[in-house]
């Protein structure tokens, strides 16, 4: 039995023509293979805009500071926005009427959740899943509205009910096995009665029904956790973009759509920033070798990116540059450090004391100083734990100091073809040296195919530009 597994991303389910356009391709595909499943996440009116999400946190950020004005609005617009688009998509009055009735009744919840939250001051992690997941419930319910009436049979489903998380609130990891099962338990019965599923992207549960979130842009990783549970045979996610492409378009335009890349590939531009894809989204597709596709909503007949295991690629050749913001380079720097056993195992046991990730590592080979990324917000609790850890060592000058260069931005280049070439950090320096841009910092990443470096972030732009130009496009 063909499966496949296929998630439109907000902009692509963003409002009423983004969902006739969705529902299209759901129709088209639906003749083409055997059990499809559909994900979706809220609606984000364009790629620039603020989403549905964004104002369910808003609503719940402004009332734990006791305001309590700004939630009511956002109910008001979000009702407004659901209505439009339901309004447009729906020519039955009884599905419209049922429909409205239940997205009332989930803005309902949305102002209930975010009075409680201003009358106890705060907002848990816990609520705000709660809150957050909202978007993403009402929009599964129109989209499978609007295929009902294009003649498919489709039903909404809560991905609650099948994505098992730990109880990391607004960071959890699904149980793969527990997944696996409630997954299979619940959608197989409607795949086989040829029921389209349409699933709530970003969202699951504990093993005891509270709510959880992926994290932000977590529905392709909703995607690729569903695509492993059903063993799917391919998994697509629809965007607003042509599929994965040269660099960010939005800082080069004329950025080009990348054909294939392999899963370690995409994995770290990910990682490295590329907001296309959710960084955790490769590693559930990854095991069972299930093709990933990146594929535009808006341009259909584009074939998009495809992604699988086995990289293409041309020595020397670096196929994309990715950016990531809001970094802090945190450095260890003593003469007393060398040959000293321990100290790196402990510097890095401090940072994760702290809960900080840690996105780079580079260790002078003079072992005289350590030093790595993290992010902006986690500075400060982080050099006060390495302060702790290393007293002794400070207060003997085996360490200098531990401090921090604040605004920095990694700056990433991909391609499974820079592997064992030598050559390629020299061409990307010349291609920085060009403009006068400083590299404060490099690291190789781990699958080799990636370079990456630290520049301050008012040259970041510049540098991917630089890169792309000279690197990328130049050869
Ligand atoms: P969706 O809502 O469909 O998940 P996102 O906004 O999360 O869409 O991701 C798509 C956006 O990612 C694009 O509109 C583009 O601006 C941005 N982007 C950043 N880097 C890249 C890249 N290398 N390739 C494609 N898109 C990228
Ligand atoms: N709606 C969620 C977000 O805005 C998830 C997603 O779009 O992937 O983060
Ligand atoms: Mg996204």
């Amino acid at each position: 039995m063909k499966t496949l597994v296929m998630k439109f991303g907000g902009t692509s389910v963003g409002g009423a023509p983004a969902v006739t356009q969705a529902a299209a391709i759901v129709m088209e595909q639906a003749q083409a293979w055997e059990r499809l499943v559909v994900i979706v996440s809220a609606m984000r009116g364009g790629p620039r805009e603020r989403g549905v999400t964004d104002a369910l946190i808003q609503g719940a950020r402004t009332a734990a500071s006791g305001d309590g004005q700004t939630y009511p609005a956002l109910v008001t617009d979000l009702r407004v926005k659901h209505t439009l688009a339901v309004a447009e998509l729906l020519a039955d009055a009884d599905e419209r009427t049922a429909l409205l009735k239940a997205l009332d009744a989930y803005l309902d919840e949305f102002a209930v959740f975010c009075h409680s939250v201003q009358v106890l001051g705060e907002v848990t992690p816990r609520a705000m899943d709660a809150i957050s997941s909202l978007g993403e419930r009402m929009n599964a319910r129109i989209v499978a509205a609007r295929l009902r009436q294009d003649g498919l049979r489709s039903e909404a489903v809560d991905a609650t009910e099948l994505i098992v998380t730990d109880r990391r609130f607004q960071q959890a990891a699904p149980l793969m096995d527990l997944t696996r099962a409630r997954t299979q338990a619940r959608l197989l019965p409607l795949l086989e009665a040829g029921v389209v599923p349409v699933v709530t992207g970003f969202i699951g549960a504990t093993e005891d029904g509270i709510t959880t979130t992926l994290g932000r842009g977590g529905s392709d990783y909703s995607a690729s956790i569903l695509g492993a549970a059903l063993d799917a045979d391919e998994v697509w996610t629809w965007t607003d973009v042509d599929g994965v492409l040269t660099t960010d378009p939005r800082i080069v335009p004329d950025a080009r759509v990348i054909p294939v890349l392999s899963y370690s590939e995409v994995g770290e531009l990910a990682y490295f920033g590329a907001k296309v894809l959710h960084p955790k989204t490769i590693s559930p597709v990854v095991e069972r070798g299930i093709p990933l596709w990146v594929k535009n909503t808006f341009n259909p007949t584009c074939p998009g990116t495809r992604i699988v295991r086995e990289p293409e690629s041309t020595p020397g050749t670096v196929k994309a540059v990715s950016a990531i913001k809001g970094l802090s380079m945190v450095n260890v720097e003593g003469r007393g450090m060398m040959g000293v056993p321990g100290i790196a195992a402990r510097t890095f046991a401090a940072v994760a004391s702290q809960g900080a990730s840690v996105l780079m590592i580079s260790q002078a080979s003079s072992e005289q100083s350590i030093c790595f990324v993290i992010p902006t917000d986690a500075v400060a609790g982080v050099i006060a734990a390495i302060e702790e850890e290393m007293a002794l060592e400070l207060a003997r000058r085996d360490i200098d100091r531990v401090w921090s260069m604040d605004d920095v931005v990694i700056v990433t280049a991909v391609g499974a073809g820079m592997r064992s070439t030598p050559g390629v950090a020299a061409r990307l320096f010349g291609a920085l040296a060009q403009k006068q841009i400083n590299v404060v910092a490099i690291a190789q990443g781990s699958s080799e195919c990636s370079i990456s470096l630290v520049v301050a972030a008012d040259q970041a732009t510049e540098a991917v530009r630089q890169i792309h130009a000279e690197v990328i496009n130049g050869k």
